[in-house]
């Protein structure tokens, strides 16, 4: 993509309604407009991010046996109603009438549809155990939506839900799901720590919700100090070893890790030099309810004794669009964002230097070809950003970069002769004079390359 052409409304001054740094930043960096009260859309960069974000949750989600489909956003009211949640849920959904005056509503979650799914299909043991997911829009009408993205009205949710036929295979579900996570977040380079989350009326529930560390987050978290050291990055255990994952789960779970709702000072096991007492995000969340639904709306399976039974359920969200804000949060410096290269709206950034000259950008137009067709991976196939605008400075062209945070930036300028060019990390100030086969080389050893596994 060259510079000159690519839609990005960037600004220079921090808009005084953003409270917090990400949504400083997402505003600065032109990623997204709001067009009302905790909706936003999202502009070129934004929404590339957004994209990788969801294909690595994709990708990973696939990798544990889920598989996708695309629910709508908007729902009949009669689920709700048979599951007795139309009335619980209160202000926070958000309620249509149709032309045929008929109570409708713009989801703010699946439960009660994707049960109806499994109901009218699933019938037998034999079709058991199955695992859906869909990445969609959901609405809430928060009472208070801020900081941007973080706590929108409308935002977009990767949620899928577990079928099961007995407690041990929910079970077995739940902790797929749990690595999942715990991959999936590695692969955005974010530590989310699983904490033990309330679980509500129902005894004998599993719950835990993902929480990243920032200043900023709205959740209060206490934690074996341990888990800032953890290695959460080696987590290639295979989802179809049992024994493996349900000895995995049971290890990271020993580590005391949980929100301000479980925390009891008095009962707490860990002496305060060893506790952990910060601010978090939570990213997603895990839960396993047994047969709430199942049993309010009638989703029974033949087991191999012929009996009727309530399907076992567990739901599993991770907020997609949240998480564009809860990287900023951890990742972040005063020249702007510092993407990790999985989810960066570019992997690399080309700065001509003097557009003007003509042997400078001859070669800058033959590295941008050469860029292009190293980084043709998906889900863009263009992954290089090209600034070859003339009469901009470069100091401009500099901060732009640094500001939407692009890993690398190859520099080139009537200055460095031959096939010489400037290379410069996002996250460091160092510069290294190298040929252009060394810059690519660099490139291609560090993880900016690498194609979706
Ligand atoms: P919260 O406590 O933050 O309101 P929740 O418990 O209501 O979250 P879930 O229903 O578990 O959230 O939804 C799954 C995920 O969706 C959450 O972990 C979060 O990442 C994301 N999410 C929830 N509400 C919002 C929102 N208003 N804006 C953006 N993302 C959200
Ligand atoms: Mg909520």
């Amino acid at each position: 993509m060259r510079s000159s052409e690519l839609f990005l409304p960037t600004l220079k001054d921090t808009p005084k309604e953003a409270e917090i740094i990400s949504h400083q930043l997402m505003l600065r960096a032109g990623m997204v407009k709001q067009t009302s009260s905790g909706i936003y859309s999202w502009l070129p960069i934004g929404y590339r991010v957004l994209k990788k974000i969801e294909q690595i949750v994709r990708e990973e989600q696939d990798a544990a046996g889920a598989q996708e489909v695309l629910m709508p956003t908007l729902q009949s009211a009669d689920l709700w109603k048979e599951s007795g949640r139309y009335d619980d849920y209160g202000q926070e959904m958000l309620r249509i009438t149709d032309r045929h005056d008929r109570d409708m509503l713009y989801g703010p979650t699946n439960e009660e549809m994707i049960t109806d799914i499994v109901r009218t299909h699933i019938h037998s043991y034999k079709n058991l155990p199955k695992n859906l997911y869909h990445i969609q829009w959901k609405f809430r009408d928060e009472i208070r939506p801020r900081f941007g993205v973080m706590r929108g009205r409308e935002f977009l949710m990767k949620d899928n839900y577990s079928f099961d036929l007995d407690y041990e295979g929910a079970l077995y579900s739940y902790q797929k799901m749990f690595l999942a996570y715990l991959r999936t977040f590695a692969r955005l380079g974010l530590r989310a720590i699983p904490m033990r989350a309330d679980t509500g009326p129902i005894g004998g529930d599993l719950s835990h919700e993902f929480i990243i560390l920032a200043d900023t987050g709205e959740s209060q978290v206490y934690a074996d100090a341990k888990w800032s050291e953890l290695d959460t990055s080696a987590l290639g255990l295979d989802y179809s070893d049992k024994e493996k994952l349900a000895a995995f789960y049971d290890d990271m779970t020993s580590y005391y890790a949980v929100t301000d709702e479980k925390h009891e000072p008095e009962n707490c096991p860990l002496s305060d030099d060893k506790l952990l007492t910060a601010r978090g995000i939570e990213v997603g969340h895990i839960f396993y309810f047994g047969t709430k639904y199942s049993a309010a709306m009638g989703a029974k399976v033949q087991n191999s004794e012929g009996e009727m039974i309530n399907l076992e359920m567990g739901s599993y969200g991770i907020g997609v669009s949240r998480l564009v804000g809860g990287i900023i949060e951890a990742s972040h410096d005063e020249q702007g964002i510092i993407w990790p290269a999985s989810v960066a709206p570019f992997q690399v950034g080309l700065i001509n230097l003097d557009p003007e000259d003509e042997t400078c950008s001859a070669f800058c137009n033959e590295t941008y070809q050469k860029l292009r067709k190293i980084y043709d991976t998906a889900p863009f196939y263009d992954d290089v950003l090209y600034d070859e605008r003339e009469g901009v400075r470069p100091g401009f062209k500099f901060n732009e970069m640094e500001l939407i945070g692009i890993p690398w930036q190859i520099r080139k300028g009537a200055r460095q002769d031959g096939d010489s060019v400037i290379l410069k990390k996002r996250d460091s100030d160092e510069k290294h004079d190298v040929s252009l086969e060394q810059a690519l080389n660099i490139l291609q050893d560090s993880a900016v390359i690498k194609k979706a596994a």
